[in-house]
């Protein structure tokens, strides 16, 4: 997916695609590339858990995990800030067994 980059009112990234206000992030199995945006998760101390939610949610794109729909699962597909804040921070019991069919498990 083609990308791009600007700044919020409050100066940090946000990366967008075509079609989307905003990404949290974006995984390619392509590359095994990820990055994750925080501009849109706020601040102070929900900041680190929202951001590291996201780098984890697109590192698996990146190693090739596909979404879930699992609403534990940290890879879920969220598409506004209510559903990536409900869902977990891990990886739910099919995500942890194509993890470790990879070596990572
Ligand atoms: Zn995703
Ligand atoms: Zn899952």
């Amino acid at each position: 997916m083609r990308s791009n980059v600007r700044r919020a009112e409050n100066g940090a990234v946000c990366i967008y695609g075509p079609g989307t206000n905003f990404l949290f992030g974006l995984g390619s199995r392509q590359g095994r590339v990820a990055v994750a945006a925080s501009a849109r998760f706020g601040e102070g101390a929900p900041l680190a858990e929202r951001t590291a939610k996201a780098a984890i949610h697109e590192t698996g794109h990146a190693l090739g995990l596909i979404h879930c729909r699992n609403e534990g699962c940290v890879m879920l597909y969220s598409n506004d800030l209510v559903s990536f804040y409900r869902k977990g921070t891990s990886f739910c019991a099919h995500h942890r067994d194509d993890l470790a069919r990879l070596g990572l498990g």
